[in-house]
């Protein structure tokens, strides 16, 4: 077999069809779509009208094992069984999937298009601003950071007449360092300095210093807002119900009392568009919002998903991906993004490789830039088989939700035909609908037909979807059901702080909130190091947030960092530019 080539290389051997032709093919209208240059366009919401008699396509969610650094290929095999299910099995389709975040871009994870011959194509278009969604977001949301030093600042000195302002209810009063503001400046960037900072320093700020902190953009509620959003006036309510701020008397302030929401959405107009964009098959691809999945609610955009199963119509396939690992981003997938869009999926596509399953199986740990052990590129059925205890639970929780899983094993070269075919027995037992080995980091759709096979099978199989929690019940106790089904842990344990958020947010009337739990993806539990299947722990809650305008309540679980930070060898140190061709190197 020839050696596969860097993802760069390969993107860059495919010439994109012109992005308004292959608009044209999926059926927009040319006043439809908007044009960023020849590889990129928007798609107006209109659309949605236009097709709103038009029954749905089928509905696929692409999700995996608990990640591990070895990387398991959820996003190359989204974008392989759309080429296998549109390039060779000739069915309409669409893949949706995230915008990625410049934090990982430059950082440790490189970029999130795929990768071989299974990729979003131009990559570096993908993986740099895109269309510009999330710089927008970024300005939306320091905005309201604006608007709260601001209102700080007069309220508290006076300088200018409260009276005269939009809104007047004099939220804040000084207490020194902490306000209980819940809007942090944002960047999207992995500064990890800028975790904990002092602003206000400067004599004309008159004194009124304080500590505060930058989150990363895919982390902030106002992502959270485009991904989870069905309309521009659902839009301009989500961000206006942002609780920003608490009053004097304890009372939620929104971004309507400090008079930005109506800036806010205007600042959005155009990010609610969906991208479109196309395979290295020329399948396309709607690439919309990028929530983080541990500090975030993980999965692409509401609207992206209906429009694309608009056009793709009954017999047609929309996947989708949902981040990290089935515990994290495929439990929101079902508890909060399907119950916001009412959209309920056919089928759920679990991806695992034989060397993650392997380190679940107790294999040794890998260092970045050194060679793998031998534990993970010869055979070894026993560690395997071990590990394989963690893709049964994430089974398990596919099915908890009532939806047909199918298991796609990711084939890396060093995989035997004995550890491919133990997966697939192992997962068949495990109650998967089937189990198929594929190799389209390969081969391309070529190598995911079968899988596209399966997926199609699997989708007219009879499926009884049921959430996993009622949103009536007290928060402890849909925090308490999600780590006991779906982590498999014993209990939970509230801390202090999060049981005074819990009797807080039930007086304040947001108790009936879906959750979004803010917890590592390395692990099943909230250790990171424990591998396979954890049993035996209790889930520590230390905090609740509220994120009223996105529509969830976020626990965290022990600390998440909400700003990632750059390792010693980061990426951008391959990332150049050459000047000659404007051709941009190094980017993976
Ligand atoms: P995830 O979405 O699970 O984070 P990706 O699809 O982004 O994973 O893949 C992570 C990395 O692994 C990418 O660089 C991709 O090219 C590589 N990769 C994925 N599948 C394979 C494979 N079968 N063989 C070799 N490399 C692969």
């Amino acid at each position: 077999q020839k050696p596969v080539p860097s993802d760069i290389v390969i993107s860059r051997s495919c010439v994109p069809k012109p992005i308004d032709c292959m608009a044209r093919e999926v059926g927009l209208l040319s006043d439809e779509v908007e044009l960023y240059g020849k590889t990129k366009a928007k798609v107006q919401l209109s659309i949605m009208k236009r097709l709103q008699a038009q029954p749905d396509g089928k509905y696929v969610v692409v999700t995996g094992i608990t990640p591990t650094p070895l990387g398991e290929g959820k996003s190359t095999t989204t974008i392989g069984l759309v080429q296998a299910l549109g390039a060779h099995l000739k069915l309409n389709v669409f893949a949706c999937v995230r915008q990625p975040s410049q934090g990982p871009t430059f950082g440790i994870k490189g970029g999130a298009a795929g990768g071989g011959y299974s990729q979003v194509i131009p990559m570096e278009e993908f993986n740099l601003h895109l269309t510009g969604d999330i710089h927008a977001i970024t300005a939306a949301n320091n905005l309201v950071a604006a608007a709260i030093d601001a209102r700080i600042f007069h309220e508290n000195t006076q300088t200018d007449k409260v009276s005269e302002r939009k809104r007047c209810m004099n939220i804040f009063v000084w207490s020194g360092a902490n306000v209980g503001t819940a809007v942090p400046p944002l960047l999207d960037t992995n500064d990890r300095f800028l975790r904990k900072i002092t602003i206000g320093q400067s004599p004309t700020e008159k004194g009124f210093t304080r500590e505060a902190q930058f989150d990363i953009t895919v982390a902030s509620e106002i992502m959270a807002v485009l991904a989870l959003t069905s309309s521009l006036a659902d839009m301009r309510q989500r961000l206006a119900n942002m609780v920003v701020a608490t009053s004097k008397s304890g009372q939620p302030i929104t971004t309507e009392d400090l008079g930005v929401s109506g800036a806010l959405a205007v600042l959005m107009r155009d990010a609610i568009k969906p991208n479109l964009m196309q395979t290295l098959e020329g399948t396309p691809v709607f690439v919309h919002a990028g929530p983080f999945a541990n500090i975030a609610h993980g999965n692409s955009s509401i609207l992206a998903d209906k429009i694309a199963l608009k056009l793709v119509g009954p017999e047609g396939f929309v996947v989708t991906e949902a981040g990290f690992g089935a515990d994290i981003g495929m439990e929101k997938f079902f508890n909060i993004k399907c119950r916001y869009s009412g959209l309920r999926p056919h089928v759920v596509v679990l991806v695992a490789t034989v060397r993650a399953l392997k380190m679940h199986g107790g294999g040794p740990k890998v260092t970045a830039g050194m060679p793998l052990p031998k534990e993970y590129v010869e055979e070894n059925l026993e560690l395997l088989e071990t590990g394989c205890g963690n893709m049964k639970k994430q089974i398990e929780n596919a099915r908890l939700f009532g939806v047909p899983v199918v298991v796609a094993v990711n084939a890396f070269k060093t995989d035997t035909q004995a550890e491919l075919e133990l997966i697939c027995s192992v997962a068949k037992a495990a109650g998967a609908f089937d189990a198929v080995r594929c190799s389209h980091w390969a081969e391309g759709g070529a190598g995911a037909v079968a899988l596209g096979q399966a997926v199609q099978r699997a989708s007219e199989s009879p499926s009884d979807f049921k959430f996993l929690y009622d949103v009536e019940l007290p928060i402890a106790d849909k925090i308490r059901i999600i780590a006991q089904k779906i982590y498999g842990a014993d209990d939970i344990e509230l801390l202090p702080e999060a049981q005074r958020k819990v009797e807080l947010y039930t007086k304040q009337g947001f108790g009936n909130l879906p959750i979004c739990m803010a917890k590592t993806h390395l692990s099943l539990s909230h250790d990171a190091d424990k591998k396979g299947v954890p049993t035996g722990f209790v889930v520590p809650v230390r905090d609740i947030k509220a994120s009223v305008g996105a529509g969830f309540l976020f626990p965290l679980v022990g600390t998440m960092p909400t700003i990632p930070g750059l390792p010693t060898r980061p990426c951008f140190y391959d990332i150049d530019l050459d000047p000659e061709t404007e051709q941009v190197n190094g980017l993976f």
